[in-house]
């Protein structure tokens, strides 16, 4: 028996799932931990790596990748919140918003915290700002797009040649005025590109990169010293939802980068990453309960309370986000007789809202399971809300004195919670 049938097994055994529950979500802290030192691993020690917060801003989800020794990258002064609350030190945060404040770019300079520029604006208010802060020691670097084209996922595709983020260093002149700044700017020291996401291939990631570090060699050429130092090579590893299996590793990618990007390795500069999907998807998964069930133009239709209110990308792009689903007996047994077409609902008053749509699957009944895998990255922490629908409680699951520990982790959101929220 698989890791997640234990769990469901042991969470209708202590009632944490039982004919009352709606949906609950499990976070595997182990596997989590298990992840982070698979990544650690397959990288020398000039990398540091980070978590995006926004792939899971669970606060125990937090604190337990902040104790596998890792850095956040943060988004908002929210993220930069939760990150600092859950034990990351400041000297690991990254600041990576595209939409800055004022406010944000001092509270960066003023406590050191290191950040990523977005664009020629933001450049400009810093280097005025910056006057202000002349002690700090906040690492400042510059986003570029290496504009290397669209993955199979246009939403998650961060290089195209129009995208929103960074500054486009293939456009007509911007190449030269980049290395420009630089050369007038020496306090900026590192360099970022997050060049993929879902859907893209590695190949391309890996020449987003290489563009990267040809230009930080070439300003660095330029200047006659090593002014950068850093080279910030974002997240962005595509998950397999396919399967169970892992697939790419951080092995697998790293050779990649070792192949077309072997300065990367060789000391010369500390490497930043920042993955979110690649290390949380794979460690959480949902438990959902069949409410009813029926017939409709020869689909079964089995309606649960998983819906776009937690698998909202999984609703609105069901193609770009297809999701793996099983279904388990009341008592917790696999389903695995009389296969029928099903489309698994949720509970949204909107037709779109499914998680998986004609699939080929065990017959589902009322008060059967669903369980969802591979949602511990973009699900629990990005709620949408949608009729009212509360937040889902969240489990977190260890193994202690070889016992599987189940704890709560952030609990349901209230009815009162959900009034206040809209008053
Ligand atoms: C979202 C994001 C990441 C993480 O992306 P994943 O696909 O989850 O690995 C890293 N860096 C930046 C700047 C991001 O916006």
């Amino acid at each position: 028996m698989n890791r997640e049938h234990q769990i469901l097994q042991r969470a209708i055994r202590n009632r944490l799932l039982s004919s009352e529950t709606t949906a609950v979500g499990f976070m595997d802290l182990d596997g989590l931990a298990k992840s982070i030192d698979d990544l650690i691993a397959a990288f020398p020690d000039n990398f540091q790596h980070t978590f995006a917060v926004k792939a899971n801003s669970l606060r125990h989800v937090l604190m337990k990748i902040s104790h596998c020794g890792i850095g956040a990258e943060v988004a908002s002064p929210g993220e930069l919140t939760m990150a600092q609350s859950a034990g990351f030190d400041i000297s690991k945060i990254i600041f990576d918003s595209p939409a800055k404040t004022l406010d944000d770019l001092r509270q960066c300079l003023k406590h050191s915290i290191a950040f990523n520029l977005d664009n020629e604006q933001e450049l400009e208010r810093v280097a005025e700002l910056i006057e202000d802060y002349p002690s700090s020691e906040a690492v400042i670097g510059f986003r570029i797009n290496p504009q290397i084209g669209s993955g199979a996922i246009s939403s998650t595709s961060t290089a195209t040649s129009t995208s929103k983020f960074g500054y486009p260093i293939g456009d007509e002149g911007n190449r030269e005025r980049l290395i420009g700044y630089y050369l007038k700017y020496p306090w900026l020291t590192s360099i970022h590109t997050h060049a993929g996401s879902q859907g893209c291939p590695l190949e391309l990631m890996a020449q987003g990169i290489g563009e990267l570090v040809a230009v930080a060699e070439e300003i660095n050429a330029r200047k006659g010293e090593q002014q950068i130092i850093r080279l910030d090579i974002g997240g962005g590893l595509p998950v397999n939802f396919a399967s169970p299996e892992v697939k790419p590793t951080f092995a697998e990618y790293a050779d990649i980068l070792r192949r077309n990007v072997p300065l990367l390795f060789t000391g010369k500069y500390t490497v930043k990453t920042e993955f979110g999907r690649a290390i949380a998807a794979k460690n959480g998964f949902m438990a959902t309960r069949v409410e009813y069930t029926k017939l409709a133009g020869g689909r079964h239709i089995a309606t649960t309370h998983a819906g776009a209110q937690i698998m909202t990308r999984t609703a609105f792009l069901p193609a770009a986000w297809p999701i793996r689903v099983e279904g388990f007996t009341p008592e917790g047994a696999l389903k695995t007789e009389e296969k029928v077409q099903t489309d698994v609902a949720g509970p949204c008053c909107f037709a779109a809202d499914l998680v998986a749509k004609d699939v080929l699957i065990p017959k589902l009944e009322p008060n059967d399971y669903v369980a969802i895998y591979d949602t511990g990255a973009y699900y629990f922490s990005n709620h949408f809300d949608y009729n009212s629908l509360p937040r889902i409680a969240v489990y977190g699951v260890s193994t202690k004195s070889g016992e599987l520990s189940i704890e709560l982790i952030r609990r349901a959101e209230t009815l009162s919670e959900v009034v206040s929220n809209m008053s």
